[in-house]
């Protein structure tokens, strides 16, 4: 099956600092892959490169067909609609309901005023409440994200994401605030959610015990370079 995520020869350089040598992967639909290493390994910087939140100096990504490394402007957002990103520290607006926060989802596919007014339309509304439904938080929705434990905010981050109907998910130390039995069922529910919905999930963890136990292929990262396990 042709891989939807796929990156080749991703390279990053800070200063005299290599934090990305040459790297490569492809993640096929319905395939959970974890990146494991320790902190300062570069797996921060493999996420950020492919979701272009950094600039590579090198190298080329594309979902599907869609070159993103090459995209400018309106084209890159949103050829990123097709990449749903949580991130270690949740990212959500704290003051905002969990609805709200998984309505934000759909910027992408939002016009600004509607943002700008809470107006959001009654559809997109339906696919916030359907994706907060499979994270397991239908009882939470209305409630401010900063009232919610860590494990229910990073459920709405992946309810963010899900709303946003990505095809690729990639999920930087999705776990590391979490206690070890809260993180198992934050990596559970990833994971259903990647074979249910077909999605090319690329996470990174530095607990090789999670890595194997939830990935369906694990790639090491060490001082910048990426290779199989
Ligand atoms: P990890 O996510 O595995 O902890 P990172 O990708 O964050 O690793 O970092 C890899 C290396 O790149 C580290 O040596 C780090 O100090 C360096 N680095 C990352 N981001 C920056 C930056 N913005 N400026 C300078 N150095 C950076």
């Amino acid at each position: 099956m042709t891989p939807v995520l796929q990156a080749s020869g991703l390279s990053k350089r800070y200063g005299a600092v290599v934090a990305l040598r040459d790297a490569s992967l492809s993640v096929r639909a319905g395939e959970f892959v974890t990146v494991l290493g320790p902190s300062g390994s570069g797996k921060s910087t493999l996420f950020r490169c492919i979701a272009r939140l950094t600039e590579p100096d090198s190298g080329q990504v594309h979902v599907g067909d869609k070159p993103i490394h090459s995209l400018e402007g309106r084209e890159l957002a949103r050829a990123r609609r097709d990449i749903g990103v949580v991130f270690q520290q949740f990212n959500l607006i704290r003051r905002r309901s969990a609805l709200d926060n998984v309505l934000t989802g759909r910027l992408g596919a939002t016009p600004f005023w509607r943002i700008a007014t809470g107006l959001f339309r009654s559809d997109d509304v339906d696919r916030a409440l359907d994706a907060l439904d499979a994270v397991g938080l239908s009882a939470q929705v209305d409630q401010r994200a900063d009232t919610l434990s860590g494990g229910q905010q990073q459920r709405v981050a992946i309810a963010r994401a899900l709303a946003q109907q990505s095809r690729v998910l990639l999920a930087d130390e999705p776990v590391a605030s979490l206690d070890p039995a809260t993180a198992v069922s934050v990596l559970s529910l990833m994971r259903g959610i990647c074979k249910a919905n077909g999605l090319a999930v690329l996470c990174t963890l530095h607990q090789p015990d999670l890595a194997e136990r939830f990935a369906d292929r694990v790639l090491v990262m060490q001082n910048g370079v990426l290779r199989s396990n």
